[in-house]
């Protein structure tokens, strides 16, 4: 299975768009190969499918900082959308941060550059933390306790 949570593994789905083997057809396919690129901890790939007006505010050193920090364990997408300029997709992106069971929850919105999508801007749904006991299901949804899998 891929991070990104589609049954192909990785090196079939999100790892071709991230090397550039196959293009994002749409926003959806984009956010998923960057939820994907900071699982495996890509950061020169989430830095350039920023939007260019956006890029320079981020820097591969705090993108890794974060990825390194956290490990992503589902994401969910909840919702997709387009309008005359942008897509948009909602999504929930789940990371653990030690034991503390974090939730990102975004409706982003993508334009397209020169004929590739990117990421432009999102709105953080609020969303509490909670703490993963140790016998508690772990929140990868793989249906083993916490404990047995990613605690
Ligand atoms: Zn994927
Ligand atoms: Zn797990």
């Amino acid at each position: 299975m891929c991070f990104c949570g589609q049954a192909l593994p990785f090196e079939q789905c999100c790892n071709l768009i991230i090397t550039g083997k196959s293009k994002p057809e749409n926003a959806e396919q984009l956010m998923r190969s960057r939820y994907s690129a900071y699982c495996a901890k890509n950061g020169e790939y989430i830095v350039n499918t920023y939007a260019a007006e956006k890029r320079l505010e981020h820097t591969v050193e705090d993108i890794l900082l974060f990825a390194n920090q956290v490990e992503f364990v589902h994401l969910d997408v909840i919702n997709t959308g387009q309008d005359q300029n942008f897509q948009y997709v909602e999504f929930k992106a789940s990371y653990l941060d030690g034991q503390q069971l974090e939730v990102l929850h975004e409706r982003s919105r993508f334009i397209k550059e020169d004929g590739k999508w990117v990421y432009l801007d999102g709105n953080l749904f609020p969303c509490e933390g909670k703490k993963v006991s140790r016998n508690d299901p772990c929140p990868c949804l793989s249906g083993k306790k916490f404990k047995k899998c990613h605690g």
